[in-house]
């Protein structure tokens, strides 16, 4: 895999597509820069190499969440919130292009001195983004005589400078940044040439998000646990009661399916022997713990409980690959996050007892952040739905389109 290594970036114009999708607060300032930080290595690699940089990014839904008049240009979602953090952060210059194309953008990035950077004007601000059109793309390969995608968080998408802007660049003067390669390599560690044991810990809300990344795993890995609201429609499915639990009984079927596929290869699967149950959806509800099977009427499962931390832990504890994705409850509310926060602090022991962990997206990402252990395990992806699309094996636009 090509990475801007690769590259001969010197007195070059780069255009790296980032993804700078901050969440900014009503004064439009950046409430948690992850996702800016993550894309430093690759910019400050090129800078110091002596490229001149143009980060193209998109941020928020301009297209779903339009002005009154039906345009597109929300000022809430305009990039220009973003140069003075970029410039603390780079310590480099940065220049600031209205429009991510166009006459006046292009003449700035012909201007563009090395070691600047030209941050482009959100690309959602054009309707041909999403749909990958080729005009949008060619006017963006005009600013630059390289390509880099480091977005890991759109490589699912094919949008115009994501992917569709890559066909107009020969494939030795496009390559992947650092960012986008650390996700893939994480990924491709645990699906093609892991250490085994390997675990698969699979919680959060619904079995029908998850029901492509399940069948891929039970073929991959040799264990795994099944928490959150995604074991009651297995439990379900296994004859038990789950009262009030969310439970997709159109998954029953499905979820059979997959335990006797896990069966047939030899995969174990792990349900919650025990459940925190409340008779409401509340942090002061009342609350008991049974076993995960008798979940009476008018209670809903929402935790796992400490037999099943317990024994989820064992698991964990003799794995050398962890892949963990979704909380095992409503880990939101305080009353309900023992058992995500009993998992995490497990992968954060097995991790340092030498096993790799990777944190592959979605809300459990929010709860190994929020427990203070971003920094104990392997890997944090920063794609959610693109992480899950790569574990579920499917080819990425936005990877493809770089590699081929
Ligand atoms: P996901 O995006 O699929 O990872 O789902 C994350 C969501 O699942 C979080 O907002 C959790 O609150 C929710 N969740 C986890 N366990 C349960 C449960 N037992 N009942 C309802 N929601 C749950």
């Amino acid at each position: 895999m090509k990475t801007i290594h690769d590259l001969d970036v010197k007195g070059k114009k780069v255009l790296v597509r980032v993804d700078f999708n901050v969440p900014l607060d009503k004064n439009y300032n950046i409430t948690d820069d992850t996702r800016m930080q993550k894309a430093l290595p690759t910019i400050n690699n090129l800078l110091v190499r002596g490229a001149s940089v143009i980060l193209a990014s998109h941020l928020g839904r301009p297209q779903k969440d339009k002005n009154e008049d039906g345009s597109i240009k929300v000022e809430k979602y305009s990039l220009k919130h973003l140069v003075e953090h970029l410039a603390e952060v780079t310590d480099a210059e940065i220049k600031f292009a209205n429009d991510c194309v166009g006459g006046e953008t292009e003449l700035k990035a012909e201007r563009l001195k090395p070691g600047e950077i030209l941050l482009l004007e959100n690309t959602r601000f054009h309707e041909g983004e999403s749909k990958g059109d080729l005009e949008l793309a060619i006017q963006l390969s005009r600013l630059a005589d390289l390509y880099v995608n480091d977005a890991f968080g759109t490589a699912h998408r094919a949008h115009a400078s994501t992917a569709t802007v890559a066909n107009y660049f020969e494939s030795d003067h496009k390559a992947l940044g650092l960012l986008m390669y650390s996700e893939i390599e994480s990924a491709d560690k645990l699906l093609k040439s892991p250490k085994r044991p390997v675990i698969a810990i699979v919680g959060g809300a619904k079995v029908s998000d998850k029901i492509k990344l399940l069948e891929k795993l039970v073929a991959v890995v040799d264990h795994v646990c099944i928490g959150g609201g995604m074991a009651y429609t297995f439990i379900k499915s296994n004859g038990g009661s789950v009262g009030n639990s969310i439970c997709e009984n159109d998954y029953m079927d499905l979820a059979q399916e997959i335990l006797k596929k896990a069966k047939d290869l030899g995969t174990e699967i792990h349900l919650p022997i025990d459940n925190l149950i409340a008779d409401d959806f509340a942090n002061d509800a009342n609350t008991k713990v049974v076993p995960s099977s008798e979940i009476p009427d008018n209670w809903e499962g929402l935790d796992i409980g400490p037999k099943t931390i317990e024994k989820f832990s064992e698991v964990i504890m003799k794995a050398q690959s962890i892949l963990w994705n979704g909380p095992m409850g409503v880990f939101e509310m305080e009353t309900f996050d023992k058992g995500t926060y009993g998992v995490a602090k497990t992968v954060a022991k097995a991790t340092k007892n030498g096993a790799f962990s990777l944190i592959g997206g979605g809300d459990s990402v929010a709860a190994i952040n929020k427990a203070g252990l971003a920094d104990s395990v392997s890997f944090v992806s920063t794609g959610g739905g693109a992480m899950l699309e790569y574990l579920e094996g499917k080819t990425l636009p936005g990877i493809k389109a770089i590699t081929g």
